[in-house]
């Protein structure tokens, strides 16, 4: 069997084509950069535009690199929420046009599920994880610990109670004069830093629970930053302050996993998916809890820890293999918690 992906929930605009055994037959993935950063970050409006604009094309290029004609297909897979609405829509209704007029299966997929099945990949994810596995989710929008019991069976153990880590990422660095997206800017600057220069405090740390909190840790950049003008700082405090930031992050998402994993004895593994994951701080943190732990760390390649096809097109694949499939009235969902879904 073999499945098209559709992602349009964010600034990704995405499609993929997956067999049922995970091979990843084609895969495109256009970023909306140039689109959103004079803005400082993603207008819904113009990532809504963006992927009417450019997701029939993408279709059509996976589908013919695949070499896989459409009634070849098991069915259709589109991100249907959680995310931005214009471009759940777009996606959603895209992807609803094809199954009608080819007659094939419609899978509403959560984005976030997709995420959550991405460590579940065979060959992609050499060390894939079994069930159940502690998964956290460290993107743009979400900061999730979430126990991943099976396909469909998602516990929520925390999340933010304020900013997400790669918000936090995002404003810190504006705050330092990067450029919008600034997790991975910050990263390069953080290299040229002294991490125990500035004494940042740590959110929650130590504290029972897998809760997060971030926007403290911002205000403290701000009031370093504070008695400057933006993009006064003298260049080595920038970068000190970038690398005791990222320290901090690191610290603290380490301390949440170790709670997190208190809370999952059973857990097999210490997953991690979203954008934060690719950040080499954060990685290597986390790793140091998995060993402590005796788990392994799964932390997919990067391409598809962040915003991709493949992952949807994977959690279609596993939906319609327990024959889940939605119908074509199904409603894209801006706020559609893993808890709703049923396995
Ligand atoms: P969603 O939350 O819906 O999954 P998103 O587009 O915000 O959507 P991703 O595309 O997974 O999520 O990740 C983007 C986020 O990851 C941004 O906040 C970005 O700054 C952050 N990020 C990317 N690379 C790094 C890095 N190397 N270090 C720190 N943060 C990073
Ligand atoms: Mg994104
Ligand atoms: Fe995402």
């Amino acid at each position: 069997a073999v499945v098209l992906g559709l992602e349009s929930s964010c600034d990704e605009t995405a499609a993929a084509v997956l067999r049922a055994d995970g091979r990843i037959l084609a895969e495109a993935v256009l970023s909306q950069l140039q689109e959103h950063s004079p803005y400082g970050g993603v207008v819904p409006e113009i990532a809504a535009r963006a992927h009417l604009e450019h997701l029939p094309r993408l279709a059509a290029q996976v589908m013919a690199e695949a070499g896989v004609a459409w009634p070849g297909l098991a069915g259709i897979a589109a991100t249907s929420g959680p995310g931005l609405i214009g471009g759940l829509i777009v996606g959603a209704s895209f992807g609803k046009g094809l199954a009608i007029a080819h007659g094939l299966p419609f899978v509403a997929v959560n984005h976030l599920e997709a995420h959550a099945l991405t460590a579940t990949l065979p060959g992609v994810v050499p060390e894939g994880a079994r069930f159940p596995y502690l998964l956290l989710l460290l993107s743009g929008g979400h900061c999730q610990c979430v126990a991943v019991e099976g396909v469909g069976r998602y516990r929520r153990l925390g999340t933010t109670l304020d900013d997400a880590v790669g918000e936090a990422f995002d404003k810190t660095a504006k705050l330092l004069g990067l450029p919008w997206p600034g997790g991975p800017a910050l990263e390069r600057l953080a290299t040229e830093g002294d991490a125990a220069r500035f004494k940042l405090p740590r959110p929650l740390y130590g504290r029972v629970g897998c809760d997060f909190s971030f926007s403290g840790l911002k205000t403290a950049v701000a009031h370093a930053v504070g008695k400057h003008p933006a993009g006064a700082l003298p260049a080595q405090d920038r970068a000190d302050l970038a690398a005791s930031f990222q320290a901090a992050v690191a610290a603290v998402l380490a301390d949440r996993a170790r709670h997190a994993l208190d809370m999952l004895p059973a857990a097999t593994a210490l997953v991690v998916a979203g954008g934060v994951a690719a950040n080499a701080a954060v990685r290597q943190a986390l790793a140091g809890v998995a060993a402590e732990r005796g788990l392994a760390l799964v932390a997919p390649p990067v391409r598809l820890c962040t915003d991709n096809a493949v992952m949807v097109a994977w959690a279609g694949i596993e939906r319609l293999r327990r024959g889940l499939t939605d119908p074509l009235g199904h409603a894209p969902r801006p706020r559609w918690p893993l808890e709703a879904l049923a396995g």
